[in-house]
């Protein structure tokens, strides 16, 4: 059933690389944990987002988004690649730095801080900070005196599907005043960021804000800063399966126009981005098995049946909400093409299908994968559903509440990934983690970090043997 699962995921071929195969996967399906709900994550497809990042935006440097999926591993292979980071946190910045990545390379991209945060930053030698108000001067003028300070502007991101600017960012009415108050606070601004928001509907969000950021050069080179660097954010869409896409050439020609109209390349603005989704979408397949069933009949229902009428079905799964479905665009049924796609069973697409309430495990009524029915072919306790493109925002977001524990994550690497990690194997693991290594298209082993114990190269060596 595991097998089809994840053989069943047709349209994307690549993913067909990862199914479970060979000696060192059975352990796995034989396993009592088989029942649990888990996430394959192709650690090689990070080399390849990264690529195609770069190829369409030569002219930005990525600083991968850390909230998306922390994960170390998934850190250490960005690492190797070059990406700088962006940060919102203290742990975020141990995380990053950690891996002995350095502290030029960071961004801490939060404009609401706590001070003990920057005052880690300041001595971690991390100098680019964003603010988008004068309180958050202050403390940074207290405790980071040395900051490099990015204003983070509010852009219009009706066009997202998660909006944040009423959460953050300064008008550009108030930027003027901002620069002022940082240059006598002795503080120096050398650039201006944006967020259009995640998931970004329309590249034409970019141009506008970019625009807006040159007027903030602007007004910040007439308060004497030094402006050398724009930070055009995350928000690019990273699915494969639905949405517009990155790749195609609006995006990379409306984003590439506007910085070339509004920060041409003689002017010598480093310009960086801070990329999420973009990077992680695609990168997870979940998995998640049905641990109950019922049906629920309106009154009259039955009769309703006999004369063509329907039950619905509900199903309670074993992660929802509080593990990897946490976000809202999860709730969001459109987010999925074809919901019957994801069903394992050999006969998922043949009707009769059936209106189906997905919850999660908890006792929390909330707790549902869609807010809206899914229509599917009636299923049994035990079957498993399988969720592409579970990469971003799940298992950063996902917690243990009720007791049930997020979702295992099984990683495989091919070749390139292994390449770029080289002697690098030995991070600082969470526990429980497991990785089927790939080299030359063959899965090698599987090996499981235990508690307290370090992930050792040389297993890696010998398995390669
Ligand atoms: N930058 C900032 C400031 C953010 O708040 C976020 C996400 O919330 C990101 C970057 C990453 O965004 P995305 O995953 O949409 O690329």
């Amino acid at each position: 059933m595991l097998k089809s699962a994840v053989e069943g995921k047709r349209h994307n071929p690549r993913r067909q690389q990862l199914v479970l195969r060979g000696s060192g996967t059975s352990s796995l399906l034989e396993s009592e944990a088989l029942q649990d709900p888990f996430m394959l994550a192709d650690l090689d497809m990070l080399a390849s987002r990264h690529q195609a990042f770069c190829q369409a935006l030569p002219q930005v440097s990525p600083f991968y988004a850390v909230k998306c999926n922390s994960s170390p591993w998934v850190l250490c292979v960005l690492a190797a690649l070059g990406t700088g980071f962006d940060c919102a946190s203290q742990v975020e910045l141990e995380q990053v730095l950690g891996l002995g990545v350095a502290p030029s390379r960071i961004i801490y991209a939060n404009p609401s801080k706590p001070a003990s945060h920057i005052r880690y930053a300041a001595r971690h030698g991390v100098q680019l900070l964003t603010f988008d108000s004068e309180e958050e001067l202050t403390k940074v003028a207290q405790h980071h005196p040395g900051a490099r300070l990015l204003l983070r502007l509010r852009t219009q991101d009706r066009q997202s599907t998660f909006p944040l600017s009423t959460k953050f960012g300064a008008s550009l009415e108030a930027c003027g005043h901002l620069l002022t108050s940082a240059r006598d606070l002795g503080l120096a601004v050398v650039g201006a960021s944006f967020y259009v928001g995640s998931n970004c509907q329309t590249p034409q969000s970019f141009t506008q804000a970019i625009a807006d950021c040159r007027c903030v050069f602007e007004m910040g080179h007439g308060a004497g800063h030094d402006m050398s660097c724009l930070d055009i954010g995350g928000g690019f869409p990273g699915t494969e399966d639905s949405g517009p896409k990155f790749e195609e050439m609006s995006w990379q020609g409306v984003i590439s126009a506007a910085l070339a109209q509004d920060f041409p390349e003689e002017r010598g603005v480093k310009v960086i981005a801070e990329p999420g989704r973009f990077y992680m979408e695609s990168f997870c397949t979940a998995a998640v098995n049905i641990i109950a069933k019922k049906a629920v009949l309106e009154p009259g229902g039955w009769a309703r049946m006999a004369m063509g009428g329907e039950a619905t079905l509900m199903y309670y799964l074993n992660d929802g909400h509080y593990g990897s479905f946490r976000l809202g665009h999860r709730n969001l049924l459109s987010f999925f093409s074809d919901p019957l796609s994801y069903v394992t069973q050999e006969f998922c697409s043949q009707p009769p299908l059936f209106p189906c309430t997905l919850y999660g495990p908890t006792c929390d009524a909330s707790d549902r994968l869609f807010l809206e029915d899914v229509r599917l072919p009636e299923l049994d306790v035990g079957d498993w559903l399988v969720f592409p493109s579970m990469g971003a925002y799940t298992s950063s977001m996902s917690c243990s509440f009720n007791g049930f524990l997020p979702a295992t994550i099984c990683y495989t690497m091919g070749v390139t990934a292994w390449d770029l990690l080289g002697e690098d194997l030995c991070l600082p693991l969470g526990t429980g983690m497991q990785i089927l290594a790939v080299g030359s298209g063959q899965v090698y082993s599987e090996v499981t970090k235990s508690e307290g114990s370090g992930w050792s190269s040389e297993s890696i060596l010998d398995m390669k043997r």
